[in-house]
């Protein structure tokens, strides 16, 4: 007896397609319609014409003009894909029309483009499973598993693992090499945080100059980190059995500059990019707030804007500004005495000046002058100075000369001035761990 349909069948393409590739929105892999339609069942395509036609089901779309597509039937019985919206794809001038007469070198162009791109996903998944196994910390990613709950529907991410140095659901990777729509970053962010767990968009590669809109939402929205993936970062993971990924950030930092108005040495905040290899440990991981980052921005916008301010007070401007500043970081609004402030501010310009090579604040000749500076007129300020340089190992005993060696030898044998050494000033322990933590 024959069977009137067969489910098992492999499914046909109509001769003419369409839509010649498409991207699975849910995962932004690239498919070349007709070289996968027969890789799957009469049964899967039914099943998929379904899906996409549901709210929360699977959506596709034209690798070529973004717009959704549908799964379609000829009655000759071949499947094929065609744009949900007729109108968005002839307004956005797709190649894929209906009508639209496609020149088969143009046809080879955009396969070329989607097989490359198809490719790219797929290898920068492999780099993330790599990474993953190298490190004990991650438990067995998983590939490509469907998450289901019943309110949201369904997700499949790229790669999920547990990763055991933190109460976290779980760490789902997404791999980016294609533009996904921001609004389909938006809903998957979401979706993540409702299950307590945690994603983290890695691209394969930045963009050289301009950068695309996703890359600038994306490193905006995780406080200005981006994750990158490369063989290195596969070489070093396992070399260390340690994940390692490289990410690009841009910090703000200090740097020195000479007034012109009274040549006294300022300090002026710039953005350092990096792009460093950091261990997956060393991250903080937030769920709410869906943030994987190895330095807090907001708090270094806090750190440089202060030093700025207290190069400032130590060329002789207004100390309201520092005052203000202190006040906010030790959350206490009583008055701070002048005298303190300006200790403090000759102590940071100390060690800014000793990172940095340049007289902090003033136009004195060198930068161990604001050293002694601290010593001469600061002395609650000065075992804060010597402790803080050791802890940075910025003052090397090699590198200490002249008066500056006697005063910090005098010190390490309980010595200031001939006397014993005063008390350090005991409310910026505190505030100076912070800074230089
Ligand atoms: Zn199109």
């Amino acid at each position: 007896m024959s069977i009137s349909f067969n489910p098992n069948a492999p499914a046909k393409s109509t001769d003419t397609l369409q839509v010649e590739m498409v991207r699975r929105v849910s995962n932004g892999g690239i498919i070349d319609v007709s070289a996968w339609l027969p890789t799957q069942t009469e049964e899967e395509i039914h099943f998929l014409r379904t899906k996409i036609r549901q709210e929360n089901g699977e959506r596709f779309s034209c690798f070529c003009c973004g717009h959704d597509v549908l799964l379609r039937k000829h009655e000759h019985g071949g499947h094929y894909f065609a744009h949900k919206e007729k109108n968005a794809a002839e307004k956005a001038k797709c190649l894929y029309q209906q009508k639209g007469i496609i020149s088969l070198e143009e046809r080879n162009r955009i396969r070329y483009h989607g097989q490359r791109e198809g490719s790219r996903h797929i290898k920068t998944k492999q780099l993330i499973e790599k990474i993953l196994c190298s490190d004990p910390g991650f438990s067995q990613p998983e590939i490509e598993k469907t998450w289901t709950t019943f309110a949201d529907g369904w997700r499949k991410p790229d790669v999920a693992s547990k990763w055991n140095g933190q109460p976290i659901q779980q760490i789902v990777f997404e791999a980016q090499v294609s533009n996904t729509y921001p609004q389909v970053v938006a809903e998957r962010t979401d979706f993540y945080r409702k299950q307590g767990a945690l994603l983290i968009w890695i691209y394969d590669r930045l963009t050289e100059k301009e950068w695309r809109t996703l890359h600038a939402d994306t490193f905006c929205s995780n406080g200005r980190h981006l994750f990158i993936v490369d063989e290195e970062c596969v070489t070093i993971s396992e070399a260390k059995g340690q994940a390692h990924f490289r990410i690009y950030s841009q910090r703000p930092e200090v740097v020195p500059f000479k007034r012109p108005t009274d040549n006294r040495w300022g300090l002026e905040i710039i953005q350092k990019e990096n792009f460093d290899l950091i261990p997956f440990s060393s991250l903080s991981l937030d769920v709410d707030s869906q943030t994987a980052n190895y330095f807090d921005i907001h708090d270094d916008q806090r750190i440089v804007k202060h030093k700025v301010l207290c190069a400032e007070v130590q060329s002789g401007c207004s100390y309201d500004a520092l005052e203000k500043s202190i006040q906010e970081f030790i959350k206490n609004n009583r008055p701070i005495d002048r005298k303190q402030i300006e200790g403090w501010a000759a102590l940071i310009c100390g060690i800014e000046s000793k990172r940095l090579g340049e007289p902090i604040g003033t136009k004195l000749a060198n930068a161990v002058g604001v050293l002694n500076l601290v010593y001469d007129h600061h002395p609650n300020f000065f075992p804060h100075l010597i402790h803080t340089l050791d802890r940075l190992k910025i003052d090397s005993p090699d590198q200490r000369c002249g008066q500056w060696k006697k005063r910090v030898n005098d010190f390490y044998s309980g010595l200031y001035k001939g006397g014993p050494i005063p008390q350090p000033h005991k409310k910026s322990s505190e505030l100076l761990a912070y800074i230089y933590s």
